[in-house]
């Protein structure tokens, strides 16, 4: 083959090449384009209004689909097979049991990739994994617990609070937001990982006061808010415009 030849056939190949990229391209795009956010929620561990929370749900409107799956069952959720049926986790349980494999499984599923929104109890799950405090970004402690060599004491709650949540920080989460008013449970005394991005506080007594914040876990988005746990919140506009840009930033 004369040297002209070996270039034009090179050239072919190389615009073959570029033809099947952009193919590929354009069809991932519109995959991702299509499709709405599917919402892998998680429970277990606490009892919830499971009427009023899936209200809550729907309303986040057509770009969301969700499924519900309690743990233990859900830890099957984390395993690699079953990481592409689901675009975004969200944690509403208060599990504690867990093995050291599902440790493993679970922080590699959301530090490889996954996304996660956590809510209220689920800062109270998982007491003897330390770990699990670096994915949410908060740990409500059940007992007095060290951590870093700092021992802090156990936590309190107090039900059906009002109080007024002041937005800290104007990100897309909290994009459009003006402070509210919630009427909820608040949590005192729970770590807060220094470093996080704090979205939401307030000024109320009887709570932390930083109640919604993000970090990355891994090359994941993480959000975490300390409120929601029951209908007057999953009713509450504010509350759900809130939950509706969590999922949509940290699976942006
Ligand atoms: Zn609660």
């Amino acid at each position: 083959m004369c040297t002209e030849k070996i270039q034009e056939s090179l050239m072919r190949t190389f615009i073959c090449i570029l033809l099947l990229s952009f193919t590929q391209i354009n069809i991932y795009s519109q995959e991702k384009r299509v499709h709405p956010i599917r919402i892998l929620v998680i429970t277990g561990g606490h009892e919830y209004n499971k009427e009023t929370f899936n209200e809550m749900l729907k309303s986040l409107g057509n770009g969301f689909t969700f499924s519900i799956v309690e743990f233990p069952a859900a830890f099957d959720m984390f395993n690699p097979e079953n990481r592409n049926s689901y675009d975004v986790i969200l944690f509403y349980h208060m599990w504690q049991k867990i093995t050291s494999q599902q440790e493993i499984t679970m922080a590699d599923c959301i530090s490889g990739g996954k996304p996660l929104v956590v809510l209220h109890h689920s800062i109270c799950a998982f007491d003897d994994w330390e770990e699990y405090l670096h994915i949410t970004g908060g740990k409500y402690f059940h007992k007095p617990t060290t951590i870093n060599g700092v021992e802090y004491p156990a936590c309190t709650y107090i039900h059906d609070l009002h109080f007024t949540a002041h937005i800290s920080h104007e990100n897309p989460v909290t994009s459009g937001e003006n402070d509210f008013e919630l009427f909820d449970e608040t949590y005192k005394g729970y770590y807060v990982e220094p470093g996080v991005k704090i979205l939401i506080t307030t000024s109320d007594t009887t709570s932390t006061p930083v109640i919604g914040w993000t970090k990355m876990y891994g090359k994941s988005k993480v959000v975490t808010f300390q409120s929601g746990h029951d209908t007057p919140t999953f009713q509450n506009p504010s509350f759900r415009k809130l939950l509706r840009q969590a999922i949509e930033y940290v699976t942006k």
